[in-house]
């Protein structure tokens, strides 16, 4: 492995890059860089919650301006933030109160507890408990609703009560006239929300794949009736090439389409876009046609109109709604496992530059003062346009690994050769090479390299 600057681009010898085979050594490598902490760790953490540290608040703040960026450059899509406490009826009128329930089984003898809908049915044909192993010791199945009940105020009666919202897609809903008359759009159109969503699972874990509280990028597009399944089709595509766009690889994602007994029960077709994680392939996002189901729920349990007067056609409707769902934190995970690689003696994230927490690295090749004038302007100056990190302590070579194990996709060298002709050495994550360039050259040259990333 070659790691030492050279004035000559050049690449290392080709090494076996070994991919995540399970959710263990990515927990570390989280814990170990400040990317992922477990929450109220000092306390010996709490079930499924789990705190971003300063590397993966940058990831997350990343993908989501990502989204956001995605969803609202059209014109045709607005923002909204919503409170996440709503008018209890908010979620009577969704189904939530009735109907957001899973089956619930427990194990009478070593009290573990499981989704019946995702138990294997042998496990269930016999009556077996898939942890202990004893025979006829589970529970009939009882459905338990998975919304996270308060109280807002000082009594904490029935009247009192409200929830922590499961989804955000209500908010936007109830803002639907709001927003279509402020922003003064007209159907076709689109309201686009990041925030928390907190449900009280039966089986959480797998990491951040599946946690109480967690954060959604949701956008539902209002249409006209009959013209739903082609915008279906549009936001299918739309989506799934966004999926590519932030470094997701395709052979790693497909398309599942929900079967009759699969569909929600707002929804007349819907498709999850899947990612193969090392525990197998999983959902990450949600795209659903949920005809007018929505507004016509509210419409009834507020008494208000909700209808949609079209202009040109003079006709009044209720809209309906093509929704995508997408779990930021379920996303972040899939990210962080398709960048992982074990290449030799070094850890790298493969992430999309887009993506990575620092863009760059600035290093001078000695602690020393002909190096450090010219290293921290070069510092300063890439500052400006990149977020960027310093390091001068230890070899070079260590210093690469440091940045390939939090995904830093170019790392800047300031050496003796460098200083007489304002030239310095950056080197590129994924490849490994490296090339001397001017340093005035250095923002534009790192500008057209993730203009022009692809995945390895
Ligand atoms: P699942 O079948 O995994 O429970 P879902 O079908 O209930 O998911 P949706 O209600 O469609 O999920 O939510 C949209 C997205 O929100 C999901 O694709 C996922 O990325 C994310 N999500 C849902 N529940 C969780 C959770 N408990 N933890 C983390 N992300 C979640």
């Amino acid at each position: 492995m070659n790691d030492t600057p050279s004035t000559n681009a050049s690449a290392s010898a080709p090494v076996e890059s070994k991919e995540l085979t399970a959710f263990a050594d990515l927990v570390s490598l989280c814990k170990r860089r400040g990317f992922i902490f477990p929450s109220s760790e000092i306390y010996g953490g709490i079930g499924s919650c789990w705190d971003y540290g300063p590397l993966g608040v940058e990831l997350k703040l990343n993908l989501k301006e990502a989204w956001w960026r995605e969803m609202t450059n059209r014109d045709d899509v607005e923002g909204v933030d919503a409170s996440i406490l709503m008018h209890p009826r908010v979620w009577e009128a969704s189904g939530h109160v009735e109907g957001f329930v899973d089956p619930l089984i427990d194990c009478k003898n070593c009290k573990s507890r499981f989704r019946a809908d995702k138990l294997d049915p042998e496990f269930l044909k016999k009556n077996q408990c898939p942890e202990c192993e004893k025979f006829g010791t589970l529970t009939e199945p009882r459905q338990f609703n998975l919304m996270f009940k308060t109280h807002m105020g000082p009594l904490e009666d029935s009247s009192a009560l409200v929830y922590l919202r499961p989804e955000t897609a209500q908010g936007i809903f109830v803002n639907f006239e709001n927003v279509q008359q402020t922003a003064r759009q007209k159907v076709p159109f689109g309201i686009a929300q990041i925030g928390k969503a907190f449900r009280n699972e039966i089986t959480p874990g797998n990491f951040i794949f599946r946690t109480r509280e967690f954060e959604q990028m949701e956008m539902q597009f209002f249409v006209k009736p009959g013209t739903d399944m082609e915008w279906f089709e549009k936001w299918k595509q739309m989506r799934v090439d966004w999926h590519y766009g932030i470094g997701l690889r395709a052979k790693k994602l497909r398309f599942h389409q929900h079967g009759p007994g699969e569909l929600a029960h707002y929804a007349k077709a819907a498709f999850d876009v899947e990612y193969e994680f090392p525990i197998g392939w999983q959902e990450i996002e949600g795209i659903h046609n949920r005809s007018d189901f929505d507004l016509r729920r509210h419409q009834e349990f507020s008494s208000k109109k909700l209808e949609y007067f079209d202009e040109a056609a003079k006709e009044k409707y209720l809209p309906y709604v093509i929704e995508t769902s997408v779990g930021c934190d379920r996303v972040l995970l899939a990210t962080l496992c398709d960048a992982y690689r074990l290449e030799g003696e070094r850890t790298v994230l493969k992430l999309h530059p887009k993506l990575a927490p620092y863009k760059v690295a600035v290093f001078p090749l000695m602690k020393k003062p002909e190096l450090l004038e010219m290293t921290d302007k070069v510092y300063a100056d890439v500052k400006k346009h990149y977020r960027a990190t310093y390091d001068e302590s230890g070899t070079i070579g260590k210093r690469y690994r440091r940045q390939d194990e939090i995904g830093t996709p170019f790392c800047v060298t300031i050496d003796y050769d460098g200083v007489p002709n304002n030239t310095v050495t950056i080197r590129e994550r994924d490849g490994m090479t490296q090339e001397r360039i001017s340093a005035d050259k250095l923002v534009s040259y790192i500008h057209d390299k993730m203009a022009n990333w692809k995945p390895v």
